[in-house]
């Protein structure tokens, strides 16, 4: 079966590919021809993956899913939220993003220290964060979504050279080296990426629908 995934990122078709299993015939945007920017200005990651797959489905009216991520830190917030990507500006740049990160997070341990001096009650200063994805898939012209999470904490200084993003700084949860520190299968067998898109291929095993062409 056809299947187009609303993303040029090579990286995400492939694991999206080895986790779909070869039953599915994965097409990125560009070699339909759409070259333009798929528009993201949801509220939600749901809004936005939603948004990308309908993009996609308005223009070429193929079974198509999209996905959209970021990582929700708890002493944040939430933030970065669906800011990650473009957290320390529009170049989307992963060491400044990472920067700003954990300065942010330096900032408010020392507000929250400072408070507690003074006796003040304040929540207690966490690292935990976790990484969210949410896939929209549109099969018939039905929405389908499906969720992931990754549960972690914030390293204090970055680690490793694998993976992307922030990966050099996530700690997944039962772990005691960062993301960018484990091999690449070991990363999507726990990602919350990978929990989304198996999701989505059990879904899709389950469809009658999709042993068509
Ligand atoms: P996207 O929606 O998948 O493009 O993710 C948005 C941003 O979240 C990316 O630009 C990365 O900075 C970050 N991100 C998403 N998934 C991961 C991951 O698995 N590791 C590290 N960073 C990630």
């Amino acid at each position: 079966m056809k299947i187009v995934f609303a993303t040029n990122n090579q990286h995400k078709v492939r694991e999206a590919s080895e986790i779909l299993g070869p039953g599915f015939e994965l097409v990125t945007p560009a070699e339909l021809g759409i070259t333009e920017d798929i528009p993201e200005t949801g509220n939600t990651f749901r809004a936005n993956s939603q948004q990308k797959a309908d993009f996609i489905y308005k223009h070429t009216g193929l079974s198509c899913f999209a996905d959209d991520s970021g990582l929700e830190v708890e002493i944040l917030g939430g933030a970065p939220g669906i800011e990650t990507a473009r957290y320390s500006g529009p170049a989307r740049d992963s060491k400044a993003n990472i920067e700003k990160l954990l300065r942010e997070m330096s900032r408010r341990e020392a507000e929250a220290s400072l408070a507690r001096s003074l006796g003040l009650s304040t929540p207690h200063a966490t690292r935990k964060a976790r990484f969210r994805t949410c896939v929209t898939l549109i099969i018939d012209g039905e929405h389908h979504f499906f969720d992931g999470i990754m549960e972690g904490r914030i390293s204090r200084e970055p680690y490793g050279k694998g993976g992307f993003g922030y990966d050099p700084v996530f700690i997944p949860e039962g772990y005691d080296v960062t993301a960018a520190q484990l091999p690449e299968e070991e990363k999507n067998a726990i990602s919350h990426r990978g929990k989304a898109m198996r999701a989505m291929a059990e879904f899709l095993a389950k469809d009658s629908r999709s042993s068509r062409e």
